[in-house]
């Protein structure tokens, strides 16, 4: 197995030191650092951070391979920085048995690129009407914890209800997508002023307050864990302060380009800002990330959605939704989050790391940079610009909001459970199959 010196890298931005990759874990971490044989890494000036966590990616495969697949989408997860990945339900077939989640776990493995976590479905079918085999999905070997419909919100109360108690017997969690579906009907932007003005279908904050105010209440109830995929709007965030200010057991996550983007963006009608939930107003993106920064929000998940050329780049109406985010999710934290002051490199490692891995139970990863822990590590230069091409990304996904714009940072290299994926910016080379269990 090989062993990496990286030399001066600054732990979560602070003082440089050198760290010891060796046999897949961090052996040693000091100044002065030799051992011979070692592959140097220069880290002058470099951040390091604990390997990046996403508990909320759509890897397309099985059933759309046209749009990504396992090896794509987990290939740029590493140039991103990520070392584990949470694969969304919604493939065809839909990942509601045990055998579906097996397949992308095993997917993952072979890849070879991050840890890939498979999400179950919530419901069979991802129909809303009768709960998926949670408990087989939770003992297969993809060892399922998080569960979701995503793509689709569990709107019948008493399934979310029996499927916060199902999920309490392998401390899982349940991970919605709130989103009223009779009041956002046909919507296809935030519902607003500018919704008016460009004659678009409205979709009302409270289509999604409504569902995360009911679900904290059921959430308190049963006494389970509830988490709230992509966070937009002001109005849940002060739902969610009132429910742990209860003791309600919720986490919630907000995505990049809620963070940055507003519904201004769809004045033009190109469809690569078509997105559920849609991008808000700037009052929505403050009260977002002052919650991060608070920590009411706990996590940035990037809900990475790739299309085809053919589903996304169409008229709007008939446009799908979704952006991509997993090589651009670190630098629009660093602009939106960490360049406004707002959050320090240990606040990014919080948000990208050790709290995704903890809401999803994902062993060996967001650990802190010490002696002894799995050597999952990325470095970023926090001082480079880039402008972002789509063309040259490696998902399949051609759908960046980012595209021929500039962003700060760039992700140096990616090391996954001590082996080196990207170095310099490029892949480097997967993780040999095999070479050591995937623990949970
Ligand atoms: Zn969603």
């Amino acid at each position: 197995m090989s062993t990496y010196l990286l030399k001066s890298v600054r732990p979560l931005g602070g003082d440089p030191t050198d760290l010891l990759l060796r046999d897949g874990r961090i052996a040693e971490v000091g100044t002065g650092l030799d051992a011979a044989g070692a592959s140097v890494v220069d880290g002058d000036g470099l951040v390091a951070l604990p390997g990046l966590v996403d508990l909320h990616t759509h890897l397309r495969e099985p059933g759309r391979e046209d749009a990504e697949t396992v090896e794509t989408g987990t290939l740029a997860a590493a140039l991103g920085g990520f070392t584990a990945v949470h694969a969304m339900a919604n493939t065809d077939p839909v990942a509601d048995t045990a055998g579906v989640v097996e397949q992308v776990w095993r997917l993952g493995r072979r890849a070879g690129w991050v840890d890939v976590r498979p999400v179950g479905a919530v419901t069979v079918g991802l129909a809303g009407e009768r709960l998926a085999e949670l408990g087989a999905m939770a003992d297969s070997a993809a060892g399922v914890r998080v569960f979701s419909d995503d793509g689709h919100c569990v709107w019948d109360a008493v399934l979310m209800r029996r499927a916060l108690e199902y999920v309490k017997a392998f401390d899982g969690v349940v991970a919605q997508h709130a989103q009223e579906p009779r009041l956002t009907a046909g919507a296809q932007m935030h519902e607003g002023e500018l919704s008016g003005v460009l004659g678009l279908q409205g979709w009302p904050a409270v289509a999604e307050e409504a569902i995360v105010a009911r679900d904290v209440l059921l959430a308190g109830h049963v006494g389970s864990r509830l988490h709230v995929c992509h966070v937009s709007t002001a109005g849940s965030v002060e739902i969610l302060r009132w429910a742990r200010s209860r003791g309600v057991d919720v986490t919630a996550e907000v995505t990049p380009h809620h963070l940055l983007l507003t519904d201004e963006r769809v004045r033009g009608y190109d469809p690569v800002f078509k997105v559920n939930p849609p991008l808000r107003t700037a009052d929505d993106v403050a009260a977002l990330r002052e919650a991060l920064a608070d920590g009411t929000i706990d996590v940035v998940a990037t809900d990475h959605a790739p299309h085809t050329v053919e589903d996304k780049d169409c008229e709007w109406a008939a446009a799908a939704m979704g952006m991509t985010g997993l090589e651009t999710a670190l630098s629009v934290v660093q602009e939106a989050m960490v360049d406004t002051g707002l959050l320090d490199w240990a606040g990014v490692a919080r948000v990208l790391s050790s709290a995704p891995a903890r809401i999803g139970r994902v062993a060996g990863q967001g650990r802190p940079l010490q002696v002894g822990e799995p050597a999952n590590v990325v470095l970023v230069d926090p001082a480079a610009r880039r402008r972002i091409d789509p063309a040259t990304m490696a998902t399949q996904g051609r759908n960046s909001p980012y595209a021929g714009t500039e962003l700060p940072g760039r992700v140096v290299a990616t090391f996954h459970r001590g082996h080196a994926t990207v170095l310099d910016g490029a892949p480097a080379s997967p993780r040999p199959v095999g070479d050591e269990e995937v623990d949970r």
